[in-house]
């Protein structure tokens, strides 16, 4: 048998060292730039402080001129500035330069293009693409603690991340957009409505919009800001019955087959058996009855189908005591029947049957449910037309992602944060790869 020699440590320097200035050129490399002087400062104690690292111009070619990107001569230099970029070994590191001015013969005497930054910005582009990946992954306050600053300068650059993104992404073939109202914060005032428009094509699912309160004003500037060919190519729409949003939608993208989603049916029903239950226990306080209802707030909610064991028999238990809240969840819970049809006609057959029954039922919450169904029968039974074209449930699950991000809202101190964070997370937006690939 062999034995593989064992290699041994060499005492030889290699020829050449491997340099910062040759990982950054691996790293980054910018036409026309080249580093030259890196250092290391360090506080009184030896500890590295920051890492700086000085730029200048490369001698044989030209600077360009930052609106039109073409070589033009020099005019003067400003004075150095410092930019903010991606750590290396956790150390605070910096880029510096003296920007140009050249003469433009088309612009004038404007600043050179210098490709790391963004107009004023104090932090480079990979940086800013740097912690707005990371701030995907942590929260924004963690993002910036990681990485040695602020949370503001995290969400400067989610901002521009997120612009970018927003300017470079397609918006060929929709077919079909959920339209929803969300709400974020404490109060109940219209500010702290949101209007979303998802994208719910089986091929992607996607935040497309996203903006304040949930009037028709409001959906009608989100859908300006797709565009006239996006609204005009949509095929479904999906909704909940929410009056200025059917209005708008019938004026705009009247081609497109307008759905009633199924999850808002069903929460309607959810929250008029919760009134029924809520007004009832009310009723009830105090006499031996009222032990059935206690507690029986979310096994109520819950799909029959989920409850089982012990909280099942109560629900039995709830049913047999002809209590009026036992009524309306079965109410409630026949009415899953109707998503089973394949048949329009058997479809409008049941829907008129189900809502005879909840009008007869003396349950005003119900009866307002069975009112609702009836009045808005022709897009509900839109549903079944576009069954297996569009996703069910797409809407719920991207309702819930943005609950997730909504209720860090604490973290996010405006509106504009918390907006740039629901496209971030949810937008799948493109991203400035020259600038990310490397780096995270
Ligand atoms: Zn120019």
């Amino acid at each position: 048998m062999r034995v593989a020699k064992q290699r041994q440590p060499s005492n030889r320097r290699p020829a050449i060292q491997l340099q910062v200035k040759t990982v950054l050129n691996a790293i980054q490399r910018f036409p026309g730039f080249v580093f030259r002087d890196i250092r290391l400062h360090r506080y009184r104690d030896g500890q590295p402080r920051c890492i700086e690292i000085t730029v200048q111009p490369h001698p044989a070619i030209a600077a360009k001129c930052s609106r039109c990107l073409k070589p033009a001569p020099g005019y003067d230099r400003l004075e150095q500035r410092s930019w903010l970029f991606v750590p290396l070994w956790g150390i605070v590191t910096r880029f510096l330069y003296a920007a140009r001015r050249v003469h433009c013969p088309e612009h004038g005497v404007v600043v050179e293009h210098v490709p790391w930054s963004q107009g004023k910005r104090p932090v480079t582009i990979a940086m800013m693409c740097f912690l707005s990946r990371w701030a995907r992954r942590l929260s924004w306050r963690e993002t910036a603690r990681a990485f040695g600053t602020s949370w503001e300068c995290v969400y400067r650059s989610v901002e521009w991340f997120v612009q970018w993104g927003l300017a470079h992404r397609k918006l060929e073939g929709i077919e079909s957009i959920g339209v929803d109202e969300i709400h974020w914060g404490k109060s109940k005032r219209a500010d702290n409505f949101l209007t979303v428009i998802y994208q719910i094509d089986g091929h992607c699912r996607r935040l497309l919009w996203v903006g304040k309160r949930r009037t028709k004003a409001t959906l009608r500037r989100g859908l300006a800001a797709l565009g006239e060919p996006v609204v005009k190519g949509l095929r479904f729409v999906c909704t909940d019955m929410w009056r200025p949003y059917l209005t708008v939608i019938a004026a705009q993208a009247g081609q497109a087959l307008h759905v009633l989603d199924r999850f808002h049916i069903t929460s309607h029903l959810n929250q008029a058996v919760d009134e029924v239950r809520r007004a009832e226990s009310g009723r009830l306080r105090g006499r031996p009855v009222a032990e059935k209802l206690k507690k029986m707030r979310w096994k109520l909610l819950r799909k029959g189908s989920r409850v089982r064991g012990r909280a099942k028999r109560r629900l039995y238990g709830l049913l047999a005591s002809k209590l009026a809240t036992g009524r309306a969840w079965m109410l409630k819970e026949t009415f899953q029947d109707f998503w089973r049809y394949r048949s329009l006609t058997w479809a409008s057959a049941f829907l008129d049957v189900w809502t005879t029954r909840a009008l007869r039922s003396r349950l005003e919450p119900m009866k307002k449910v069975a009112r609702m169904l009836r009045s808005h029968e022709d897009l509900l039974m839109n549903w079944f037309k576009a069954k297996g074209e569009i996703s069910a449930g797409a809407v719920e699950g991207l309702n819930n992602k943005i609950r997730v991000v909504t209720r860090r809202s604490y973290g996010f101190r405006t509106y504009n944060a918390m907006e740039m964070a629901l496209y971030h997370t949810l937008g799948r937006l493109p991203e400035p790869e020259e600038f990310t690939h490397r780096f995270c």
